[in-house]
C-alpha cells in the first residue's frame, strides 16, 4: 500500500482560478471591445456568477459531465464567461477556429461530437451555413450583442437572455484533475485536423508557469491584451493566467491596429502577446500614424519566429520582447526568452541575438534534439535535428486517436528543426517540412526570412525551396514591399550577403502583393509551395558557390 503524505488534497481544477479571482479581486476588470466598437466592462465576480448561471442552462439543457460544448468566437467576456461555465458544470469547451475551412469545421465539430455551439453574430451566416452540416449540435447561442436579444438566426438564444433565466446559486462540478476541460483542433497543413484535450492539471500547472518572470511576467500590477484569439491554443493560456494573478484583463473582438492601439492607450495595457503578423501590422501603422502604445512594456511575440528587425523595433521604443515557442499540443509554452543573469553586460547586438533565439524551457519542459535514427544528439549550439519535448503539459495521444503521439518515453516530435545552445537556449531553425535542402545541407527557411524582412522596404518575406538539378533544392525568396516602398531585388540580394552564408543566398527574389497566412496568422508554406510548384530558376544549372 502507498504511504501518502499528510498535506491536503486539493485536484488542481480549472474552476479554481475562477473562484480564486472571485474571492480576492472580485472587482478585477474584464474589458471586452466587440466587432461593433462597442467597449463593455466586467468583474471577475460578475464573470464567476454568470458562468455559474450558464452552467445551470447547459444542465437545463441535458448536457452531461464530459460532453462537448462548442465556441466559434473571437475575444471578449462572454466568450470567457462561456470558456468556465462550460468547464464549471462539467463540460469540455471545444473552441473552434472559424477562419478554418466549411470541410475542415464540418470535421471537427463532428469528430468532437459537440452537443452545444456558442458563436458571435459576426460568423451567423457561416453558422448558418454548417448548420444541416453538425446534426449534432442541438442547440445555438449567439454571444452578442452582450445586454438583450439575440442578434443570431431566429430559434437560437441570446447569451444574456439564455443565462439570465438562472439564479447562479450552483457549485461547480468536481472530479480528478486530470478530466479533460478543454479541446483544441491544429490545423494541421496536411490530414484532418486532430484535437488536442486538455486536462483541468495540465492547464492549472501551465497556468502557474506561464505567468512567472521568464514568461508573461503576469501580476496584480498588469494590464494584459492577449491579440491571440481564444480559439488558438486558448489564447497561449493568458484567459487562465488573467484570474490566477488578479490582473486587468482586455479582450479584443477586434484585431486591427488602430484599435488595439487605442485600446493599449485607454485601458492602460502594459504587456500584450501576438504572432508575429499581428506586430507587423501594428508596426506599419504606428509608423504612418505616429500613434503611440501607451504604456506597453512588455510583448510576447511567439507561434512563429519574430524577426531580428521587430525585436529591434520594440527595443527601440522601450517595449521588452519575449520570444516564446509553442504549440497547440503544449499548452502551448514551450519556451521563452527573457533576460537571462549578465545581461546589462551583453552588447546590443548580443541581447538582440539572445532575444531572437525561442528562449528557454520552463521547468516542466524537457527538449532534446535527435537525428533521424532518433539518437540524441548534442546542446553545442550549431547541430540541428528534430526537435521532441515531453512535460505535464505535452500531449500524449490526440483526440480519440488509437495510439500514443509519443514514443515508449513520452517524447513527443515537435515536427520542428532545432539547435540547442549551451547556455539553453532553444532556436528553432524550421518546420521539418519547410527546411530548404540544398547540396545534402540544410538552409533555414525562418533565417533567411528573418533577414530579408531586416532590409529597408521589404514589409514580409518567406523562403520556399524550388526543385533544383543539382542541389535538389534552392531558396526562392517571395517578398512584400513596405508602403510606398521601391526596393529592388538587387538590393535585398546585397543586403542578404552581409547577413547569411552565401551558399544560403535565394536563387531568385520575387516581389507579391501579399503573402498567405494560416488560420492562426503564420505563413501558409504549403499554399506557397502548390502556388509555385511549377517555378523553374531562370538559370537551373547555376553554380552555388560555397564559403
Ligand atoms: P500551432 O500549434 O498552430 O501553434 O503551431 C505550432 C508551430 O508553430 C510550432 O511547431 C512551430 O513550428 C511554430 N512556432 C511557434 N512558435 C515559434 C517561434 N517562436 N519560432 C518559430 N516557430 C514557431
Amino acid at each position: 500500500m502507498t504511504t501518502l503524505g499528510a498535506m491536503q488534497h486539493w485536484p488542481l481544477r480549472v474552476m479554481r482560478l475562477v473562484d480564486h479571482a472571485e474571492r480576492e479581486h472580485g472587482d478585477g476588470e474584464v474589458v471586452s471591445a466587440w466587432a461593433d466598437g462597442l467597449v463593455t466592462r466586467s468583474t471577475w465576480r460578475k464573470i464567476a456568477k454568470d458562468a455559474r448561471r450558464m452552467a445551470q442552462a447547459l444542465e437545463a439543457l441535458d448536457i452531461k459531465k464530459g460532453e462537448r460544448i462548442a465556441t466559434l468566437a473571437m475575444n471578449h467576456g462572454s466568450h470567457l464567461t462561456a470558456w468556465y461555465g462550460a468547464i464549471g458544470m462539467g463540460g469540455i469547451l471545444h473552441t473552434i477556429n472559424p477562419r478554418l475551412f466549411e470541410d475542415q469545421l464540418d470535421y471537427i465539430a463532428n469528430h468532437a461530437g459537440d452537443r452545444v455551439l456558442l458563436y458571435d453574430q459576426a460568423f451567423a451566416g457561416l453558422v448558418e451555413r454548417m448548420k444541416p452540416r453538425w446534426p449534432g449540435i442541438e442547440h445555438y447561442i449567439c454571444f452578442d450583442p452582450p445586454t438583450g436579444s439575440s442578434g443570431g438566426a431566429a430559434g437560437d438564444w441570446a447569451f444574456a437572455d439564455w443565462i439570465a433565466a438562472h439564479d447562479g446559486n450552483y457549485t461547480w462540478v468536481d472530479g480528478d484533475e486530470r478530466e479533460p476541460c478543454a479541446l483544441c483542433y491544429t490545423s494541421g497543413t496536411t490530414g484532418n485536423p486532430k484535437g488536442v484535450l486538455y486536462e483541468h492539471r495540465s492547464t492549472l500547472l501551465h497556468t502557474l508557469v506561464e505567468i512567472g518572470p521568464d514568461i508573461f511576467n503576469l501580476s496584480k500590477r498588469s494590464v494584459v491584451l492577449p491579440i491571440v484569439p481564444m480559439f488558438h491554443a486558448n489564447a497561449w493560456g493568458i484567459p487562465w493566467a488573467a484570474p490566477a494573478t488578479g490582473c486587468k484583463l482586455v479582450l479584443s473582438a477586434d484585431y486591427r491596429p488602430a484599435t488595439m492601439c487605442r485600446l493599449f492607450r485607454e485601458e492602460g495595457v502594459t504587456h500584450s502577446a501576438g504572432v508575429p503578423t499581428i506586430w507587423l501590422t501594428m508596426i506599419e501603422h504606428i509608423e504612418s500614424t505616429g500613434e503611440q502604445p501607451g504604456d506597453l512594456k512588455q510583448v510576447t511575440i511567439g507561434g512563429s519566429a519574430a524577426p531580428r528587425a521587430m525585436i529591434k523595433w520594440f527595443r527601440n521604443h522601450g517595449i521588452d520582447v519575449g520570444h516564446a515557442w509553442g504549440m497547440t499540443e503544449t499548452s502551448p509554452i514551450g519556451t521563452c526568452g527573457a533576460r537571462p543573469l549578465g545581461w546589462e553586460a551583453m552588447t546590443d547586438d548580443e541581447q538582440i541575438d539572445y532575444i531572437s533565439r525561442q528562449g528557454r524551457v520552463p521547468f516542466g519542459v524537457e527538449l532534446r534534439i535527435v537525428d533521424d535514427e532518433g539518437v540524441e544528439l548534442p546542446r553545442d549550439g550549431h547541430t540541428s535535428g528534430r526537435l521532441l519535448v515531453r512535460g505535464p503539459w505535452v500531449i500524449q495521444r490526440y483526440f480519440r486517436a488509437a495510439e500514443d503521439s509519443t514514443d515508449a518515453d513520452c517524447w513527443f516530435d515537435t515536427g520542428d528543426v532545432a539547435t540547442l545552445h549551451p547556455d539553453g537556449t532553444v532556436q528553432i531553425t524550421d518546420r521539418s517540412k519547410d527546411v530548404i535542402k540544398s547540396g545534402g545541407e540544410w538552409i533555414s527557411s525562418i533565417d533567411l526570412e528573418n533577414a530579408a524582412v531586416g532590409c529597408p522596404g521589404v514589409a514580409e518575406a518567406a523562403a520556399i525551396g524550388i526543385a533544383h538539378p543539382k542541389w535538389d533544392e534552392r531558396p526562392l525568396l517571395l517578398c512584400v514591399r513596405a508602403p510606398g516602398s521601391e526596393v529592388c531585388a538587387a538590393t535585398i540580394r546585397n543586403y542578404l550577403a552581409g547577413q547569411v552564408a552565401k551558399w544560403w543566398l535565394p536563387n531568385a527574389i520575387e516581389f507579391v502583393d501579399e503573402l498567405p497566412h494560416t488560420a492562426t496568422g503564420k505563413l501558409s508554406k504549403k499554399t506557397l509551395r502548390d502556388q509555385f510548384r511549377d517555378y523553374r530558376f531562370a538559370d537551373a544549372t547555376d553554380m552555388v558557390g560555397r564559403d
